[in-house]
């Protein structure tokens, strides 16, 4: 059976990096994607881990060789999803979790269309801007970028298979787990694995 894709999309600082800690920690069938970016690494982030680390020219070859599924470049820096890994894992069966601004989701659900598109919201623009500032690390003129490319993200919203927002941490994360557990439940995934066993003519 082959692999669930989710993927998640949401204006920077929303919680994003909040969410989705406790939610892969407490379900070992999710895998993160991890993706290259050009940006700087934050201290908190570990390279491998959170994210492939590499020189500008070091992601012009991975894109220039088709390495990318997709790519993006926003706020100055690359951002791409390694093909081979995707597809590896997908194959695989593992469940994967993509971190994508709303072109990278775009595009991958025109590759893989059984994916789960999930947005998550701030409860408000005036909260986001505050959680952007608490997280610390930018420059005035990077925060500045980042709101007005949040509120452009939100435009995009409508179009997700579903909505979470993040004001309540408990909240927002039990109703990401119950949408990877519909997206499990759904027939087109379970029953070509069960038909064999319900539709045998000996029973
Ligand atoms: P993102 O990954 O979406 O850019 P982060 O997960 O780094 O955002 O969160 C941005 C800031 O907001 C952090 O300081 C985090 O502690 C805080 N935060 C995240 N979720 C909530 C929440 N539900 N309520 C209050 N603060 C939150
Ligand atoms: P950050 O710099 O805050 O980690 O991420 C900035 C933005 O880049 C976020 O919206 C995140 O979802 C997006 N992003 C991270 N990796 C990728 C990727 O591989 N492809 C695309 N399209 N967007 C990405």
């Amino acid at each position: 059976m082959p692999g669930e894709i989710f993927v998640i999309t949401a204006p920077s600082g929303t919680g994003k990096t909040t969410l989705l800690k406790p939610l892969m920690a407490a379900d070992a069938r999710l895998r993160f994607s991890i993706s290259y970016t050009t940006r700087p690494r934050r201290p908190s982030e570990v390279d491998g881990k959170d994210y492939f680390f590499v020189s500008p020219e070091d992601f012009r070859r991975l894109r220039d060789t088709g390495a990318l599924a997709e790519w993006v470049e926003q706020f100055g820096y690359g951002y791409g999803t390694s093909r081979d890994w995707v597809l590896d894992m997908v194959r695989g069966g593992g469940d994967l979790i993509f971190d994508l601004d709303s072109r990278g989701a775009r595009a991958l659900k025109g590759e893989f269309p059984q994916g789960t598109l999930i947005f998550i919201l701030p409860p408000s623009l005036e909260e986001l801007e505050r959680r952007l500032q608490g997280r610390g690390g930018l420059d005035p003129e990077e925060l500045a970028r980042r709101l007005t490319n949040g509120r452009a993200e939100l435009k995009e919203a409508h179009w997700y298979d579903y909505l979470v927002i993040n004001d309540d941490k408990a909240t927002a994360l039990s109703q990401l787990q119950a949408i990877v557990a519909a997206a499990r439940c759904r027939t087109s995934q379970l029953w070509p694995q069960l038909a064999p066993q319900f539709l045998s003519n000996n029973t």
